[in-house]
């Protein structure tokens, strides 16, 4: 048996397969394992119990039932597509319809649909790149592509800002926006960093765009209107030369495999007519279950009330901890904008980031290390071997222990005190 190029494209061993294959791991190892490495939003239970009464609602109205005995249209649910269009029009007056907006079994299947549209091989044989002006970026966008080298990633400017924490720029000055590359791309709060780039990175980041006619892509993942796990005050931003990539995962529905992408007509008809040919239709499972709280906008105190102060709390909780057990020097924590990651940088850590997470994986906590969030970067870059992301929303007890094992595990290394 041999596979194809795309066989063997897509069945190596990526950072993504080993972090899936380490939250499996993990949850097979049962409570001993300390799961700080994956991407799984927290259980929150208030808002577990309000998806589990509408879920019953639903039920007993049969509305559940017609879901599932349905296929949608390619595009996705008619209604939830309405109902997501008044809503943006009504919150940021953008002005779209429900032509604007396309639903994917996941965000992270409407990357894969973006990237391959736009860069790789084109008709004339040209080879275009996606670009990622702030690197450390996503992993889940490494290997998305059907070609080979495709992406090119540009180092940032690292700012201390004090009190143990440093930020990262865009390098607008090393910023080389070439005739070969097809697509900007950037996630904003990034994972794995929690860095929200300003108001004024974005302005610059679309003026660049729309100067090189080539589109922005904002993952937004964890932003804001849902599930607003960011820290910072933000304008949205959205024009036609915009795709505004958005997900029902970190409301807490990552099973529900709901991507939502707001972009130009042209941009949506070719998303549909891919989703048509790759999964004939995307779910309608999470349409169906947030499509009243998107009509009538409770998603959105959901989101500010709930979901926000849950993370930023258990973000403070874990940047307090860990400045109080790490005083070795060098050490520094990305400014927690967003998302659910803190990103721990080590500057001059005698060991690589990946022996680290070897270290810690034997003491049974899982964190990854920082050399994977670097997709298209050329140069091997030191900086990317001092640092590690761990996932600080988990369970209290399972942030205190697991560091409390990083804690001992530095300090030994750099043989402190
Ligand atoms: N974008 C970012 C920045 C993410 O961190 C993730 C998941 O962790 C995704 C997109 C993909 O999310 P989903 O496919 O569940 O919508």
């Amino acid at each position: 048996m041999s596979f194809s190029s795309f066989g063997n494209k897509f069945t190596q061993h990526s950072g993504i397969t080993q972090l899936m294959d380490d939250l499996n791991d993990g949850i097979r190892g049962g409570d001993d394992v300390l799961m700080l490495g994956g991407g799984n939003p927290a259980a929150i239970p208030e808002i577990q119990q309000i998806f589990q009464d509408k879920l019953q609602q639903l039920n007993e109205s049969g509305e559940l039932i017609n879901a599932l005995s349905n296929y949608d249209g390619p595009q996705g649910k008619d209604t939830f597509l309405n109902a997501l269009a008044t809503l943006f029009s009504d919150l940021y007056g953008w002005g779209i319809s429900s032509k604007n907006i396309a639903l994917t079994n996941g965000s992270q299947t409407a990357f894969f649909y973006l990237f391959n549209l736009f860069a790789g091989k084109q008709q004339n044989g040209q080879h275009k790149k996606v670009m990622f002006p702030l690197a450390p970026e996503y992993i889940g966008y490494a290997d998305a592509t059907l070609d080979e080298n495709v992406f090119i990633a540009n180092k940032p400017n690292i700012e201390d800002i004090g009190e143990g924490l440093f930020k990262y720029r865009v390098d607008f000055e090393n910023l080389n926006v070439t005739d070969d590359i097809g697509l900007i791309c950037v996630s904003r709060p990034t994972n794995p960093t929690g860095n929200v780039i300003t108001d004024n990175e974005v302005i610059k980041l679309d003026a660049i765009a729309k100067q090189n006619g080539i589109p922005l892509i904002i993952d937004n993942a964890y932003g804001t209107p849902f599930p607003n796990i960011i820290f910072e005050d933000v304008t949205p931003i959205w024009n036609d030369n915009i795709i505004l990539c958005l997900s029902l995962s970190k409301l807490g529905l990552p099973g529900a495999r709901c991507g939502i992408v707001i972009a130009n007509e042209k941009t949506i008809q070719a998303m549909t007519n891919l989703s048509g040919i790759i999964a004939l239709s995307p779910g309608s499972i999470g349409p169906e279950l947030a499509l009243p709280f998107v009509q009538d906008k409770s998603i959105l105190a959901m989101s500010k009330d709930i979901v926000r102060p849950f993370y930023q709390q258990r973000a403070q909780y874990a940047v307090h901890l860990l400045q109080s057990l790490i005083k070795v020097p060098g050490f520094k924590i990305h400014k927690p904008e967003g998302a659910i990651f803190l990103w721990l940088w080590f500057e001059g850590l005698p060991i690589s980031s990946q022996e680290l997470y070897q270290r810690l994986k034997q003491q049974g906590v899982l964190i990854v290390p920082g050399h994977y969030f670097f997709p298209g970067l050329e140069e091997d870059w030191p900086h990317a071997h001092e640092c590690i992301r761990m996932n600080y929303s988990q369970s209290q007890r399972d942030v205190t222990k697991g560091i409390e094992i990083i804690a001992k595990e530095i300090n030994a290394i750099y043989k402190y005190p």
